[in-house]
């Protein structure tokens, strides 16, 4: 083994002997893994293909001990360093060029506690790993809407998904959080000890330090869920949208109804002649009594004439996964997105002439209803402070061919302006683009203020600056 030639936070380089590295690997309980070795691929390659990146060394942790050795290396050494979990942040802040990758992966654990109904999950857990879990129990926490996503990623970003207008989104589900800081200490933080961490963590993304371990409320939620898909012809969307504009704002909590536009894919229960064309697609969940649920979601059943309707009882750990086909690892992705405290009819207007021009056959304008318990916070009870948006729009933007990044990127951005004169003016952290630093200050509104100070007490250098960063200010 040679020297390491490792990037350093200045983006100049410096050389980490290998006497330095041998003594790291020594005190690990999981690897070091180098260029070439065993895991290194596996550490650097992530959910969006258009990011590429090759770290100098990955240290993948098998606990908080190997994550404390990683941050004490990268500060003594002054190294650029990221921190990855499931991988799947639009962004590709996970991995660095050149640098420290703090991979943790491999720490999956998931336990649930039935009486106390709370669960201490590992961030390296899928939702689908923290799900399956906590339905052994008939419990759940609100989390997202692709079963491969990392807990630990979508939590600190803020998280909601299919029962979030039931139960609040991610972070107002979280009890505490245990996090190695920027000096390589451990600490917990709760509404009882650093509370202003633990105010930060919840949606400050992972500016604050590397957390080892969640601690979660759980809620009962049966293992089946009225849930599914009602297909339409795009020809009628602008009617369709308004009716669920209306549907959408008189909606009780338990009922939550996503909106995908898109060219159909081959689903099995589509004609075959409706595949590849533009179709509009309400996705529905009813979180709560089955009966209920039939009741809720019929003004939605009655609208139009679809194409198919496919609502009914469904395994809620399936649910969860329903989108996954469509959200596979290994495509080109960008992202552009929008909150809105209302679907205005300029709005819809703007996304439906995006969706009549779609540049490749997987892109798709996604439309996420939120509120409810959400609303119900505080906007400055957490670092989240979008609680008033009841629909957040993302233009997942999806591609193979490298040839058609310029073509892709270009029709999101200009769904993104045309949709901005009716945008709420924040956006989720979670859905911003690598190319959105200069958004991260409107992201959190007046929350911004806070979370720079708090940044500065537990990582005045800005040793964790791979994330939607939040520059220290005294
Ligand atoms: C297909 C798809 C669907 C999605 N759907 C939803 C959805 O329905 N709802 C929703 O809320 N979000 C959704 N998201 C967004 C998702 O919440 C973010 O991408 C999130 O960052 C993923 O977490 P991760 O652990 O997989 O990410 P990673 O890419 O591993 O991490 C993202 C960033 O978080 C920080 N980080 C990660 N782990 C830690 C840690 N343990 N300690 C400190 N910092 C850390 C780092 O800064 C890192 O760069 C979706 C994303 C994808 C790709």
């Amino acid at each position: 083994m040679t020297d390491l030639t490792v990037r350093t936070l200045e983006a100049s380089t410096k050389t980490i002997p290998q006497d330095t590295v041998a003594a790291l690997r020594g005190k690990l309980r999981g690897t070091v893994a180098l260029p070439g070795e065993n895991g290194y691929d596996a550490a650097r390659i992530i959910w969006n293909a258009m990011v590429d990146r090759r770290p100098a060394l990955v240290v993948r942790c098998l606990g908080t001990a190997d994550v404390v050795n990683a941050v004490k290396l990268a500060r003594d050494e002054n190294l650029l360093v990221a921190v990855r979990s499931g991988g799947h942040n639009i962004a590709g802040n996970a991995v660095c060029e050149g640098g420290l990758l703090i991979d943790l992966s491999l720490m999956k654990s998931v336990r649930v506690d039935p009486a106390s109904r709370t669960a201490r999950v590992e961030p390296g857990a899928t939702l689908a790993d923290f799900d399956k879990e906590a339905q052994a129990f008939g419990l759940a926490t609100p989390l997202g809407i692709n079963s491969t996503t990392g807990v630990a990623g979508l939590t600190l970003g803020g998280g909601f998904g299919w029962t979030t207008r039931k139960f609040g989104l991610t972070i107002d589900n979280l009890i505490s959080a245990d996090v190695v800081t920027a000096d390589a200490k451990v600490v917990r933080a709760s509404e009882k000890e650093n509370q202003d961490l633990f105010w930060a963590l919840r949606g400050g993304g992972g500016n604050f330090g590397v957390v080892t371990s969640f601690e979660f409320n759980l809620h009962p939620l049966d293992p089946e869920v009225l849930s599914g898909l009602i297909v339409h012809p795009l020809e009628n969307a602008g009617q369709l949208l308004s009716d669920f504009r209306q549907i959408a704002r008189e909606a009780p909590d338990e009922l939550t109804i996503w909106v995908v536009m898109r060219k159909a894919p081959p689903l099995p229960f589509l004609p075959t002649e409706w595949h590849g064309k533009e179709v509009l697609i309400f996705a529905a969940c009813y979180s709560g009594d089955m009966k209920e649920g039939e009741k809720a979601v019929k003004a939605l059943r009655a609208l139009g004439r679809p194409i198919a309707d496919v609502i009914s009882p469904h395994p809620f750990t399936g649910w969860q996964a329903a989108f996954d086909p469509l959200l596979t690892p290994g495509a080109r992705n960008y992202w552009k997105s929008h909150d809105f405290t209302d679907l205005s009819d300029g709005a819809i207007k703007a996304m439906l002439d995006a969706v009549r021009a779609l540049p490749s056959p997987e892109c798709e304008v996604f439309i996420a209803h939120v509120g409810g318990a959400m609303a119900r916070v505080a906007a400055k009870a957490t670092a989240w402070p979008n609680r008033d948006a009841h629909f957040i729009m993302n233009a997942h933007t999806r591609w193979r061919d490298k040839a058609q990044d310029s073509a892709c990127v270009a029709w999101a951005r200009q769904l993104f302006e045309a949709t901005a004169p009716f945008a709420a003016g924040s956006v989720y952290v979670n859905f911003m683009p690598g190319d959105e630093n200069d958004r991260v200050e409107k992201a959190y509104g007046a929350n911004y203020r806070r979370l720079a100070e708090i940044k500065h007490r537990y990582d005045p250098d800005n040793l964790f600056r791979m994330n939607q960063n939040i520059r220290p200010t005294k």
